[in-house]
């Protein structure tokens, strides 16, 4: 395979950079390699952001493949996809490295106003 007629590859890739391409959703993929998985509720409390915009977010996410979803009763817990999840990472860490930019890590305890298991154990 050549460069000049593999159009089809560089369309896969753009696919995913365009998945990529938007801060709330590089923080969801950050939170969500830190945390190994979190609803939507966790994920709307710790971004400050209005549910239905995280939703979307997440639905485009998810339409590239890139996280997908465990469901425990009435809850959906939103995970980085098993074998995308190791290079997502190193991808995210390069593109860092690359603008000098710091590692970030997520807040400890739980996020104010969330009612999500991890947030409010139950007794
Ligand atoms: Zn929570």
């Amino acid at each position: 395979m050549n460069i000049a007629n593999s159009r089809q590859i560089y369309q896969q890739q753009t696919t995913l950079f365009k998945a990529l391409a938007h801060p709330t959703r590089l923080q969801i993929l950050d939170l969500l390699a830190h945390e190994g998985e979190a609803c939507v509720c966790h994920l709307t409390a710790v971004l400050g952001k209005r549910q239905p915009y995280v939703s979307q977010q997440l639905m485009v996410l998810r339409e590239a493949g890139l996280v997908d979803t465990r469901e425990d009763g009435l809850m959906v817990y939103y995970r980085l996809r098993g074998e995308h999840g190791p290079g997502l990472r190193d991808l995210l860490a390069a593109s860092r490295a690359m603008l000098g930019l710091p590692v970030l890590v997520p807040a400890t305890g739980p996020a104010p106003g969330c009612t999500c298991p991890k947030c409010r154990p139950t007794p």
